[in-house]
């Protein structure tokens, strides 16, 4: 029998890139740099659809979206997560909660966490008391120029 509970974990890492938007869990962030990427490089949000699709067993964001597809040239974050979503009820789980630390250097994301946790439990189903958002400064690691999320996230079975 499948287990009650899964848990997933989901890594991710963009580049700053001058003179291109910087989105974070779908919201756009006032910033002169944004992260390269195949898709609109929304770190969050690629790492909250890789801890979704670890928590399954199933194939990793890069196998289902592959950056050499033209398709996602570009692509709203968005799709990645509604698809694990979808592969995550498939498999007959609800998400429960997830957690997520972002690590980067600029700007802060104190200011927008409620903005981006509002938006991110609406993508993901859940109540904003069941999204995580903590941010880091790379302090000693050399990242500056980098943003990095990690995510873990919460199955329950579905009844
Ligand atoms: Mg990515």
């Amino acid at each position: 029998m499948s287990p009650q509970l899964r848990i997933g974990y989901g890594y991710d890492s963009h580049e700053f890139k001058p003179a291109i938007p910087l989105i974070i869990g779908g919201i756009k962030l006032a910033h002169d740099k944004g992260l390269g990427g195949h898709s609109d490089g929304d770190v969050l949000l690629h790492a909250i659809t890789d801890a979704l699709l670890g928590a399954i067993a199933a194939p990793d964001i890069g196998a289902l979206f592959p950056p050499s597809d033209p398709q996602w040239k570009g692509a709203d974050s968005a799709v990645f997560l509604r698809e694990a979503l979808k592969r995550v009820a498939a498999a007959g789980y609800a998400l429960v909660n997830l957690d997520s630390t972002l690590i980067l250097a600029a700007p802060k994301i104190g200011p927008h966490a409620a903005t981006i946790r509002k938006h991110v439990a609406e993508l993901c189903g859940i109540a904003e008391d069941c999204i995580g958002l903590k941010a880091k400064t790379p302090e000693g690691t050399g990242t500056d120029n980098a943003a990095i999320a990690h995510v873990s996230v919460l199955l329950q079975r579905a009844a």
